[in-house]
Parts: C-alpha cells; sequence; structure tokens
C-alpha cells in the first residue's frame, strides 16, 4: 500500500493524465507523465514530467527512479515500453489488461471466452480472408484494424454491394477484424473498478451517444431496465476479474431492440470520456477511485449524487466557455489545449440534476 507522498508514473500526458493528475494530488500523492508530445495537457498539473520518445530506454529508467507505481492513460503504449517498465515498477492495471485491450481480435476472443456477448466476429488479413469472412458473417458489416483504432479511426462499414478489396484498401490492408454490423437500440458503459484485494465497485451504467464516431453526449444512469443494467455489471465485473485487473475499467457495450440483450463493444484498460461525470456527479470520482486501486487503497463509494449529463466540447465548441461559465450548475472543464482542431476533445461540461432530495 502507498502513503501519501507517493508518486505515480502515468504513460500518456492527455486530458485523462491531467485529472488523474488532479485527483491524486487531491490524496496528497505526486505524479509523473511520461509523453513524447510537447505541451500534453497533463504536465501543466503534474509535479513533474519527462517528455521523450516511448522508444527512449535512458528517459524510461530515469521516469521509474522517480515513481513508485506506473499507470496509463492510453492504451496503445507500444508493447517493449511497457514490459520495460513493468521489469522496473509495479504496473497497473497489468500487462494482461493492456495487450488485450490493445489488439480488437485478442479482447472480442477473450471477451466471449467468459460467455460475455459480442457481435459475431472473424479475423481478416487478406482481401481473400475478407471475402470469406463476409460470406459467413454477412453484411452489413464493419471492417477494423486489430490495433491502433480509436474513435471510429481505422474502421469501414461494407454494405451490400461494396467491394471486398476497396474496404481492406480503406483500412490500409493491416491485420484486421470483421465485425456484423449490431442493430443496436443504445450504446452504454461501465466504468468500473477491481482493488488489489479483488474488490469491485461500479458506477451505474452511463448511455453514450455518439456523433462522427466521437463521444458526445454521456446520461447517468442509462435508461436501460435495472435487470439489463445488472447484467452489464456483472459482464463487466467477470472481465475485471478474469484480468486480474487492478485500477479503473471501462467496457463499452451495444444494447439491443429488446432492451435485454448486450453486446460487448469494446473494453478500455482506464479512466474513460463516459466516466467524467463521476467527478462532480458521483462520490468518489473515476479518477480518484483508479488512484485508489493502483495504490492498494481501499476503494471508494460509487454512489451517485443525482443524474448526470456530461457533454463533450469537440473543436470549435470550446468557444462557447463564458456561456458555459453563465450557466447556473453548469461545471465546465477546460484541458488547456492550445489549438482548438476539428473533433479534438478541449473539455467538457457536467451537470448534475439532483434525485430524491438530494
Ligand atoms: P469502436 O472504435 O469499436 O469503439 O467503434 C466506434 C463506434 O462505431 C461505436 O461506438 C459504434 O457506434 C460503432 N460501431 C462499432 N462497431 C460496431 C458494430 N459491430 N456494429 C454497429 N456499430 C458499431
Amino acid at each position: 500500500m502507498l502513503r501519501p507522498g507517493a508518486c505515480i508514473g502515468i504513460l500518456g500526458g492527455g486530458q485523462l493524465g491531467r485529472m488523474l493528475a488532479v485527483a491524486a494530488a487531491g490524496y496528497g500523492l505526486k505524479c509523473c507523465i511520461y509523453c513524447p508530445d510537447a505541451g500534453s495537457p497533463a504536465f501543466d498539473v503534474a509535479a513533474g514530467f519527462i517528455q521523450a520518445p516511448w522508444d527512449d530506454e535512458t528517459a524510461l529508467a530515469r521516469f521509474c527512479e522517480r515513481v513508485d507505481v506506473v499507470t496509463y492513460e492510453f492504451e496503445n503504449i507500444p508493447a517493449e515500453t511497457a514490459a520495460f517498465i513493468a521489469a522496473r515498477r509495479p504496473l497497473l492495471p497489468g500487462l494482461k489488461a493492456l495487450e488485450t485491450s490493445q489488439d480488437r481480435l485478442a479482447e472480442k476472443t477473450f471477451v466471449a471466452s467468459l460467455g460475455v456477448g459480442t457481435a459475431p466476429f472473424a479475423a481478416v488479413s487478406s482481401a481473400a480472408e475478407l471475402e470469406a469472412a463476409l460470406a459467413q458473417i454477412g453484411r452489413p458489416a464493419i471492417l477494423k484494424t486489430r490495433r491502433f483504432g480509436y474513435d471510429g479511426k481505422g474502421q469501414t462499414r461494407i454494405d451490400a454491394g461494396d467491394s471486398a478489396g476497396a474496404a481492406f484498401d480503406v483500412i490500409g490492408r493491416q491485420p484486421a477484424i470483421l465485425e456484423g454490423f449490431v442493430p443496436f437500440a443504445k450504446e452504454v458503459s461501465v466504468v468500473c473498478a477491481r482493488g488489489a484485494d479483488g474488490g469491485f465497485v461500479a458506477f451505474d451504467v452511463c448511455e453514450n451517444v455518439h456523433r462522427n464516431h466521437i463521444l458526445d453526449v454521456t446520461t447517468v444512469p442509462a435508461s436501460i431496465a435495472p435487470r439489463t443494467a445488472a447484467k452489464a455489471v456483472e459482464a463487466a465485473r467477470r472481465i475485471a476479474q478474469a484480468l486480474d485487473y487492478v485500477g479503473v475499467l471501462t467496457v463499452e457495450m451495444f444494447v439491443l431492440a429488446d432492451g435485454e440483450t448486450l453486446l460487448v463493444n469494446e473494453t478500455a484498460p482506464r479512466v474513460h470520456n463516459s466516466g467524467h461525470w463521476t467527478i462532480e456527479g458521483a462520490r468518489t470520482s473515476q479518477f480518484q477511485q483508479h488512484v485508489r486501486a493502483i495504490c492498494g487503497w481501499p476503494l471508494g463509494d460509487a454512489g451517485r449524487y443525482g443524474r448526470a449529463t456530461m457533454t463533450n466540447l469537440i473543436g470549435d465548441d470550446i468557444d462557447a466557455w463564458r456561456e458555459i461559465l453563465a450557466e447556473p450548475g453548469a461545471c465546465l472543464h477546460l484541458y488547456g489545449k492550445a489549438e482548438a482542431r476539428k473533433g479534438r476533445k478541449m473539455g467538457h461540461v457536467t451537470r448534475i440534476f439532483p434525485e430524491n432530495g438530494l
């Protein structure tokens, strides 16, 4: 168990690292951020940072010297970097969780092996294999690169009449996974935490609406039946347990039109955009929860203070910051990014609507 005053190393310097570092500071902990990108949002709020490439072993060794435990705020950490660090300091969540989430095929195979539903899927490594997979899975289908996809990048939909060869070209002829298109009614996520002692705590299920493949609005609780919500949490618990997971884990799922069937789309071995509402909306935020878990501390209460909505500020949405500040009860978060490029997450706003007389 780490003590206040210990130092957490965070791989990645985006807004998730920034909010983790702020939460850690609230518990009297220090953070050191490791990120190759100049001007990373997390650098501004941490006790220290190292700006160096992922393969710079001298810098990585220096980073390990400074920290007591290492975590990450995004899952595309190169495998060699993760192994280098794990040999020197505890890396939490562990390598199994990281490796599983880095490869969509490994991830879906793992989830399905636990008896948790997924879209039908098949491995694809050539245009010929894609033809065979399409014959098996049918159309429409979605072709995704196995690695390095996010926010809809590295994927393309294949409809009736579309050429398989052209679709394989679109994703750069990389190792891929073909998934049956899921005619989902809703997208939800379970943000949960598993402690070093195996304890498990989940926030209420989040309902997520995407715009241009990027999360737009999260509403909590999701408007799904309590039984479906319980099933979603149980699926996440099973995944966390099978990964021997320590930290906050996010599991994104589709809910079908029957309101009952859940299919896991993706797991993220980290805090997640759909959990940002917890900063003001829950008794423990997802960032505090992650810090607690990786420090070997007891997990916090995930109870809600009310109904919550979280709206992302993407690109020039951020221009509305003055109006949002003027709105009573609107909680504005800005990530300190210099340039409001199109599609870039610049901040978010959370609104909490107290329920049950709270
Ligand atoms: P992903 O990159 O896997 O998180 O996918 C991004 C978004 O694409 C999801 O949030 C869904 O809206 C959509 N999507 C991904 N996979 C499927 C699928 N098999 N069927 C239908 N929609 C999907």
